[in-house]
């Protein structure tokens, strides 16, 4: 059962195949005797899971299945859920529970989803590891030592280990993809505003996007399809007309025009890594895609950039974290001086007060100009270098990571190597592009994940790319040892 597809679950569970309570009950059986060794999960709902999987059987009895009946998903504990906490990976918010549940959540309730529990992540989305979660290391499924990429490591493990069906996560600088591409699994960030942030608690609001992790980009399209569309609670949230997503996934590749970033094949890539990544490049121009070169001048500022504008815009979204309203309170507090300092000290980790102190600092008068307005300006030269490339392209292709999972451990005192991991999915959120990360080989049995970029509000395109590339490749149908 673990190892179909949604579209093969859904008709598994109308053909009567099996119920959605033991598909249900399948998936929890796995997640108690596998998770101790990956640790992918915060939050386990296996009570609230049974009886939603009942519920959703009784209501498939009486011809009502929504989209999603029964598929059983893991939601990345950002997303609030009401009445079942969510930490967002700190210790500041371990007791937190929301009173409601974000959009993303409603909408994939309303469209039948069992949620089996909230998986674990880096504190406050901040990281490439998930080495910075209060609730420890998640391990990577195809070497233990390893870690998942971050920060949505939890759902990218729980998706690649067969835990779930699907998973949520959300991507401010690469946090979907390179996990993605880390554990072997499909990884969608759409654009920028295409799905509501609400009840999403917020790192770097105007970088932050809701997605999804999946096994194929028909599962991606399936999942976008639900939490796609416009949300009057969400400023931010485009009025976009969405695509039938999974319609379009049979139009051919054949004419497409693909561009390649010759930034991303220059420095920092791992040979071995470029050598997948062109190999895949070559299955798309053998189903008939051209290939051209582009050059997205200054894409090498925006690591840089990115360092600036997202400390700055979380220092500003974490000072609602102060021990009155909500979240961790320190003890015998000795004055509201006291309460503030001590609650923030011991209730963040040593990475989300790096970030607060750089944001703060970054923002202060005297260097908003030489940094945070520089930062912005590089922004907006990314966006054009995208959009002039866009021109003459319909897609960007190139690697999502430099290299495959490093050691646990192994970078988490090197900030910098640590930052790097980000060289080639950072631009895409600076920008607010749509971009996915699709298995496209393996290195020393660890897998490799390309990257597609699409222009703005082309999701489909990329999801049709990946999935003709899917229906020729079986890198996206590898299941880790660990797991089988
Ligand atoms: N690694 C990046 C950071 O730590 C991106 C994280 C993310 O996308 N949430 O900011």
């Amino acid at each position: 059962m673990h190892t179909k597809s949604i579209t093969e679950l859904l008709a598994a569970l109308q053909g009567g195949e099996f119920s959605a309570h033991e598909l249900t009950s399948h998936f929890l059986d796995r997640i108690r005797s596998l998770d101790p060794h990956y640790n992918s999960f915060i939050t386990l709902l296996e009570e609230d899971a049974l009886q939603a999987a009942f519920r959703s059987d009784q209501r498939r009895a009486k011809g009502e299945a929504p989209l999603l009946s029964g598929i059983p998903i893991v939601h990345k504990d950002i997303f609030c859920t009401q009445g079942i906490r969510t930490t967002c990976g700190s210790r500041m918010l371990h007791d937190f529970i929301a009173p409601y549940d974000a959009t993303v959540v409603e909408k994939l309730n309303q469209a039948g989803v069992i949620v089996l529990g909230k998986s674990n992540m880096d504190e406050f989305a901040m990281g490439s590891s998930n080495e910075t979660s209060h609730y420890g290391n998640v391990h990577n499924p195809w070497d233990l030592e390893r870690v998942p990429g971050g920060s949505s490591g939890g759902s990218a493990v729980a998706v690649a280990a067969r835990l779930c069906a699907a998973a949520t996560g959300t991507d401010t600088g690469g946090s979907i993809r390179q996990p993605a591409s880390l554990c072997g699994i499909t990884g969608l960030k759409p654009t920028y505003g295409r799905i509501s942030r609400w009840g999403m608690v917020a790192y770097a609001s105007s970088l932050d996007q809701a997605g999804s992790l999946t096994r194929s980009a028909e599962d991606a399209a399936l999942m976008l399809s639900v939490m796609a569309g416009h949300d009057p609670r969400d400023s931010t949230s485009i009025a976009a007309h969405v695509p039938h997503y999974t319609a379009e996934l049979d139009s051919e590749v054949k004419g497409l025009r693909i561009g390649l970033c010759r930034e991303y094949f220059e420095d920092g890539l791992d040979a071995s890594v470029a050598a997948c990544v062109q190999e895949g490049i070559a299955e798309l121009e053998k189903l008939g895609a051209t290939i051209s070169e582009v050059s997205l001048a200054n894409i090498k500022h925006a690591i840089p950039a990115y360092y600036v504008i997202a400390p700055a815009e979380c220092s500003a979204n974490l000072s609602r974290f102060d021990g009155v309203r909500y979240g961790y309170r320190c003890d015998d507090p000795d004055s509201l001086e006291d309460l503030y300092k001590r609650s923030r000290s011991e209730g963040f980790g040593r990475e989300v007060k790096r970030r607060i102190m750089v944001g703060t600092f970054a923002l202060s008068a005297g260097y908003y100009d030489a940094y945070y307005r520089k930062a912005q300006q590089i922004r907006r030269l990314i966006k054009n270098d995208f959009s002039s490339a866009f021109d003459s392209v319909d897609i960007l292709v190139g690697p999502t990571a430099p290299a495959p999972a490093f050691k646990i451990g192994e970078k988490s005192e090197d900030q910098i190597a640590m930052y790097l991991q980000d060289i080639f999915t950072i631009a895409c959120n600076l920008a607010g592009l749509p971009a996915a990360s699709i298995p496209v080989g393996f290195v020393d049995g660890l897998p490799v994940g390309m990257q597609l970029i699409g222009n703005y509000l082309d999701e489909a395109t990329i999801l049709r790319v990946a999935h003709q590339f899917q229906l020729q490749t079986d890198w996206h149908g590898r299941v880790p040892a660990t797991a089988a």
